[in-house]
């Protein structure tokens, strides 16, 4: 219970080296002017060495280390998408196999999750969708809850089906309305995502649930449009992963790393939207013959609590292997007095622009 400072953080970004626009520079600037602590940028296919460290300007500093977004290039459609971070070597040439990715990352140190497991396809523009297809697989670490331009993708299909537009350029006008708007669209994660994640854990697994802006700083290549829609700025004020560890950053990029790699390798974090309201200093703890944040194990006796906390108002549910065990409504506290084992994790939402918004998705606390 020692991990009591919060660092607000992305990982899950592109720059040239792949698809992205901007490089790590600018994309650090873009991090210092939306207030973020680190960045993990992970470009297609490239483990870009020598880039990590402490990157400042007039208004702050960041944190930015490099992981890889590895996909097999010959599989059609190219989804699979696995984020691979601390392996400190290059994987995509184990791309073809995902099993061996997810082992070679282990191998190495490092710790993989599917990135954006639940998409849906927009057929009009013969986007397939790019989920986690291969299932037969098995020891990885976590998922991705929540992507936001997935998400951004997901709400377009959406729209494009409620509409039953063939017509394209009919089609390109609701990718214009949705992409110039995208927080009046993006309202959760997929709920199949959060299925998907409850499932696991309620077979025992341990798994690490993480959001990203997955960030291009160009539009996708969906319809005409050729504007940057959604900047790095923009998107790391949306969809963060927060964390907690036991010290403040000192500077040394050794102690730093180590201590963020950490916290996401026991899942002490959260996956806020920082958008509608900042989500800092949200707080889940587990209270048996032992103390527990987010990620930990507890001891569950006849005394036990969860208890969660909200910076605002909120409703708040406490979801046990997909069942909601408690919630409250508008309100600032949550406090559960469990008898069951498992998994148990937060959700809280929040009205804004008029709809009820995904705001906090906390990692599980483990009680046996
Ligand atoms: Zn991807
Ligand atoms: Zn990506």
């Amino acid at each position: 219970m020692s991990e009591s400072i919060e660092l607000t953080g992305n990982m899950h970004m592109h720059t040239p080296y792949s698809d992205g626009e901007k490089y790590h520079k600018d994309i650090a600037d873009a991090a210092i002017e939306a207030g973020l602590d680190y960045l993990i940028v992970t470009d297609h296919n490239i483990w870009v060495d020598g880039l990590e460290g402490y990157y400042e300007n007039e208004n702050g500093r960041v944190l930015l280390l490099v992981g890889e977004e590895i996909h097999n290039v010959r599989r059609q459609p190219q989804a699979s998408h696995f984020l691979a971070f601390g392996a400190e070597r290059e994987l995509a040439s184990f791309s073809a196999d995902p099993q061996r990715l997810i082992d070679e990352t282990k191998a190495a140190g490092g710790m993989g999750f599917l990135a954006h497991p639940i998409e849906k396809d927009v057929p009009i523009f013969n986007e397939p969708n790019l989920g986690w297809h291969d299932w037969d697989i098995t020891g990885f670490h976590g998922i991705e809850i929540w992507n936001y331009m997935s998400s951004f993708k997901s709400q377009l299909a959406i729209a494009l089906t409620n509409l039953r537009l063939k017509w394209k350029p009919l089609a390109y006008l609701t990718v214009i309305r949705v992409g110039l708007n995208p927080e009046k669209y993006i309202t959760a994660p997929e709920p199949e995502a959060l299925a998907l994640w409850d499932k696991l854990l309620a077979e025992g697994k341990q798994i690490v649930g993480i959001g990203n802006s997955d960030a291009h700083g160009t539009p996708m290549s969906l319809g005409p449009l050729h504007r940057e829609i959604y900047p790095y700025e923009y998107l790391f004020r949306a969809v963060n992963t927060h964390i907690l560890v036991p010290e403040s950053l000192n500077g040394d990029i050794r102690h730093d790393k180590s201590m963020i790699f950490n916290a996401i390798r026991n899942g002490h974090a959260w996956v806020g939207y920082d958008l509608p309201h900042p989500t800092n200093n949200f707080r889940f703890t587990g209270h048996g013959i032992n103390k527990g944040i987010m990620g930990d194990k507890v001891q569950l006796d006849a005394g036990a609590t969860l208890q969660a906390k909200t910076p605002i108002p909120a409703n708040i549910r406490l979801v046990h292997h997909g069942k909601v065990v408690a919630s409250v409504e508008n309100k600032t506290h949550l406090t559960y007095i469990p008898v069951e084992e498992g998994a148990y994790r937060i959700e809280a939402t929040i009205p804004f622009q008029g709809k009820e918004r995904g705001w906090i998705y906390s990692n599980p606390i483990y009680l046996y």
